[in-house]
């Protein structure tokens, strides 16, 4: 199931229901309200969605920087100077020329 229609799934299921609502507050007794089987499908869902958010937060939490030749703005490793194989070139390049 893709990132989107397990999303969706997810939403049909419990996204707008009183069940999710008192799920996320703490109110466990709200699972009596589903079925066996719909419990199963919401672990699922959940478990998806915990990826998929973890993914979300990897990204927003990587660093982003400026590219020292060309100034874009790219993600990349926390020593990372340039954006793309053409700017370090070009960096060394004028390094050299100096
Ligand atoms: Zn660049």
């Amino acid at each position: 199931m893709s990132a989107r229609s397990r999303d969706i799934a997810f939403v049909n299921a419990v996204g707008n229901s009183a069940v999710a609502a008192n799920l996320a507050a703490g109110r466990r007794d709200a699972v009596t309200a589903l079925d066996d089987a719909q419990r199963a499908r919401l672990v699922t869902d959940v478990d998806g969605a915990i990826r998929d958010l973890r993914a979300v937060r990897q990204a927003l939490a990587a660093p982003v920087r400026t590219c020292e030749v060309c100034g874009e703005r790219f993600v990349g490793r926390v020593d990372a100077r340039y954006h793309s194989d053409a700017c370090r070139q070009r960096a060394h390049r004028d390094r050299g020329r100096h």
